[in-house]
């Protein structure tokens, strides 16, 4: 076995602390802003049969090229799920919960790209997804929702990009259009976008690829071929955003990478990255996807946001800092060790963190890792306080000043100090 075996495979990473806690701390913070709007946590699979993902779109890159599929020891073809939309969307057709079925997730995703900063191949995302109404105000519940988690993690420099691909139909009539133009001007096109455009004219709007500048800009706009009614669903939307004062930029160019869209569709783009990564969260309406799935016609929207990239953007913004501590309390144990076992014990039963020092080690380096701890308080006990029924509280933080407490009081008091 060579030493590569024994590092984390390309494109994944161990979250170790204090970087998890504030994983941890998003995920309920996200699980707060989603519970406040009446959603509830959904625990999908981490892997489906591949079909399941091939709905998101043959022509896909998550589909076609970054997915981990493979064949399992009973034959069956599984993938391990490159998002979760479709996970919850084939829940969904085979629980029928009530609708309007309103549900959230955390979980990681996997897809097989160039790893980089900020992309991964392991990759974790938070989201909701919402099946049942097609009333345009519950798009923009969706988009607040997202608009308000950011708000409250401290991101300030997020843009909202927002367009509508219309309807099924106007979305297929779009597509001729868009492949008519690029077609007229063949040559104008990079090579790769010609590839593009045979098996997906849209992503032909995505490509940052000079050469094609000019021909994307001149491209037919969606925003242009919209039914009346998909225009009236999407101006419904941008009042309703326009009403709780969620600002956002109209970008009629924005398609996004999963084919199930129709409709609404926007990103959440974190101006404090560089821009080939910028992108923080995304979503839209999928209104086809539940009757794929072998449910009724149900309409559905939601979006998922990546956890490591938004948490990239907080630390470029520098806001939501990690926990400085892992423990409250830290109990010194000058007797030999038995009395730390009590009340460390104690400490947590009570409600409040605590750990101590092993094997015996003097005084001093136990004040020492008390320090390390970053503690706020330290419960000292020698043999003065053993005998007395006490121990001695000190203050790590401040001043350091100390008092000696009854152990039937020690609780109360440290829970007053921490307050
Ligand atoms: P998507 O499911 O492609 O619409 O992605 C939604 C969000 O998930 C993106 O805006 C990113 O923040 C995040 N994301 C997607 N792919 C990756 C990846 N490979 N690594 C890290 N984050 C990702």
């Amino acid at each position: 076995m060579t030493d590569h075996a024994f590092r984390a495979p390309k494109g994944t990473r161990d979250i170790m602390w204090p970087d998890s806690a504030r994983w941890r701390a998003l995920v309920e913070l996200f699980a707060d802003v989603a519970g406040s709007a009446g959603y509830l946590e959904v625990v999908p699979p981490m892997f489906e049969h591949v079909e399941v993902f091939q709905r998101l779109g043959e022509a896909t890159d998550v589909v076609r090229k970054e997915m981990y599929a493979f064949e399992d020891k009973g034959g069956r073809t599984i993938a391990l799920r490159p998002e979760q939309t479709a996970s919850v969307v084939r829940g969904f057709a085979e629980h029928r919960p009530a609708l309007p079925y309103k549900a959230w997730y955390a979980g990681p995703n996997f897809r097989y790209e160039r790893a980089q900063k900020g992309r991964f191949r392991q990759f974790d995302q938070v989201g909701v997804e919402v099946l049942g109404p097609h009333d345009p105000h519950l798009d923009a519940e969706v988009i607040t929702l997202a608009w308000r988690f950011y708000e409250r993690l401290g991101l300030r420099q997020v843009r909202l990009l927002v367009n509508s691909l219309g309807s099924a139909e106007d979305r297929a009539r779009y597509v001729e259009a868009l492949r008519a133009h690029f077609e007229a001007n063949l040559d104008a096109l990079s090579e790769e976008s010609r590839a593009t455009l045979a098996t997906n004219p849209l992503r032909v709007l995505d490509s940052k690829r000079d050469a094609d500048a000019e021909l994307v800009a001149d491209a037919p706009r969606m925003l242009d071929h919209l039914s009346d009614d998909a225009a009236a669903h999407f101006a419904a939307v941008t009042a309703a955003l326009d009403a709780v004062d969620v600002p956002y930029t109209v970008a009629p160019r924005l398609v996004r990478g999963l084919d199930y869209y129709v409709r609404t569709t926007f990103e959440f783009a974190a101006e404090a990255l560089d821009a080939a990564q910028n992108a923080v969260g995304g979503g839209g309406r999928y209104d086809g996807l539940a009757a794929e799935m072998g449910a009724p016609e149900t309409p559905g929207v939601g979006f998922a946001l990546g956890v490591d990239r938004t948490l990239l953007a907080c630390d470029a913004e520098g806001v939501f800092a990690p926990p400085t501590a892992a423990v409250d309390v830290f109990v010194v144990d000058a007797t030999g060790g038995d009395e730390a076992v009590v009340l460390a014990d104690r400490i947590r039963a009570a409600g409040l963190r605590a750990d101590r020092a092993w094997d015996g080690r003097s005084m001093k380096a136990q004040m020492k890792a008390a320090d390390r701890s970053a503690a706020a308080v330290a419960v000292i006990v020698g043999e003065d306080e053993k005998a007395s029924g006490t121990v001695t509280v000190r203050d790590l933080r401040g001043d350091g000043g100390q008092e000696t407490v009854d152990r039937d009081q020690l609780t109360d008091i440290l829970r007053a100090r921490l307050r």
